[in-house]
């Protein structure tokens, strides 16, 4: 256990201060790839944020899957890339699993590795999905990028009287999430009893199909309108992704707030037969959803990542969250975690065939393997115990965690 301290503390130290190499590639071959293999690629050190990679690639007139967060924080190689990694672009390009070509990575045993398709590919499939911490330590990847286009932007924001309302309108908007990922849409929302709000980027999209894209989903808000809904959406263009980029998350940081969070992943099945008793939750929760599947993402062969399959299955990711003040007393802390723990058994049993995104998930998930991992988790757990063969690695709820005590301070 020592040992796991030490080695954990160095990790963080070196990733977060230290690897920030960013090289670009217009002709990157993967290790043990035939030489008519190429791409534009950059690879990144496992300490650089997604801010520093966008504007790396934009400097070479290149976007790529990355993660948002104000002041773009979020690591581009750790925990994002080893969850899985979604994007306002994944609708389009795929997550961040998909755009992954190499990485570098450190073995248990003290051994380097380079991992792509051709050399250790199940360890690379296992690091694309299979949960941080629990392999490896990665040093760096290798990421795919694609040109620069330019991008629409969709917004929407609804004033809201009453509840019933909201809940219709609710429905409506998950019945569209199928439609608005596989027009290209990807972006984000939130969800009350009297205000919806979300905006989606369209890249490579015309105005007009921009316009067409949304205008169902415009009638349908619309037609709410006698009954407490209203409605303003608006449809802007920005010569580059990475513009609209700048625009919104550029500014600003985020600060620790008492937050835990559940997430559900859901599919298209979800949506359309499940919409009405999904939108009671998500009004009562006040939820935020993510429009980062479907798409591009459906269309990618579930086996080609470690990833929970349930994502290519998935359109949109709901979350529901609760949070309290600093001070406030256990018993009332437990009162609160109760009522997640609430959303997450009413959301599971509504969807109990699909999963659960591992990066923004609640220790309380139902079922966790599953949830996590789908029927990926055998596999993972086998790829794990190969190149962990000392099980150095562990963490909470991630693959063979199991074989630790609740505290992960004594293996079974
Ligand atoms: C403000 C905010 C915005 C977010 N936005 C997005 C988003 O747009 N898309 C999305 O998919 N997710 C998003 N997330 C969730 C995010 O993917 C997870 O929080 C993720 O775990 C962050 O990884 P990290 O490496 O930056 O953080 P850390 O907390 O440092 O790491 C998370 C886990 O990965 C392990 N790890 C980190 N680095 C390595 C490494 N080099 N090798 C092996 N294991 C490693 C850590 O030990 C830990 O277990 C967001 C989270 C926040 C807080």
């Amino acid at each position: 256990m020592i040992i796991l301290g030490v080695v954990q503390r160095v990790a963080r130290l070196w990733c977060g201060h230290n690897m920030k190499n960013i090289t670009y590639n217009s002709a990157f071959v993967p290790q043990g790839a035939p030489a008519s293999e190429t791409y534009e690629a950059v690879t990144l050190g496992a300490g650089v944020q997604w801010h520093e990679a966008y504007a790396a690639v934009n400097n070479y007139g290149r976007l790529m899957v990355g993660g948002s967060s104000a002041g773009g924080s979020v690591g581009s190689s750790g925990g994002w890339l080893a969850g899985g990694g979604h994007s306002a672009l994944s609708p389009n390009y795929g997550l961040g699993v998909d755009n992954a070509l190499e990485m570098s990575v450190v073995l248990s045993s003290g051994k380097f590795l380079t991992v792509n398709r051709y050399q250790s590919s199940d360890l690379f499939w296992a690091l694309r999905g299979g949960g941080g911490s629990t392999y490896g330590i990665v040093t760096s990847v290798t990421y795919r990028t694609y040109p620069s286009v330019p991008t629409q932007l969709y917004t929407y924001q609804a004033n809201i009287t009453n509840t019933s309302a909201a809940v219709e309108l609710v429905g409506g908007l998950l019945r569209f999430q199928t439609q608005f990922t596989d027009d290209g849409w990807g972006g984000y929302g939130f969800i009350s009893a009297q205000q919806i709000s979300f905006f989606i980027f369209g890249p490579n999209m015309t105005n007009e199909t921009a316009m067409t894209s949304t205008q169902a989903w415009h009638n349908f808000s619309a037609s709410l309108t006698p009954f407490g809904v209203v409605a303003t959406d608006k449809i802007y263009y920005a010569p580059s992704w990475y513009l609209l980029y700048q625009l919104i998350f550029s500014g600003g940081v985020e600060n620790g707030q008492n937050v835990m969070i559940t997430n559900r992943l859901l599919s298209r099945d979800s949506v359309a037969t499940k919409y009405a008793e999904l939108a009671e939750i998500l009004v009562n929760c006040t939820a935020s959803f993510n429009m980062v599947a479907g798409g591009k993402v459906s269309q990618i062969n579930p086996d080609s990542a470690g990833l929970n399959p349930a994502w290519r299955k998935a359109v949109t990711e709901t979350v529901c969250g609760v949070s309290w003040d600093e001070g406030t007393s256990s018993v009332d802390i437990e009162g609160i975690i109760s009522q997640l723990k609430g959303w997450i058994k009413a959301t599971y049993d509504l969807t109990p065939n699909d999963g659960a995104y591992f990066n923004e998930a609640s220790l309380f998930e139902i079922n966790w393997q599953e949830t996590f991992f789908g029927s990926h988790y055998a596999t993972l757990k086998s790829i794990k115990d190969k190149y962990d063969p000392y099980r150095l690695f562990v963490v909470a709820e991630g693959v063979g965690s199991e074989e630790w005590n609740a505290d992960l301070t004594c293996r079974y």
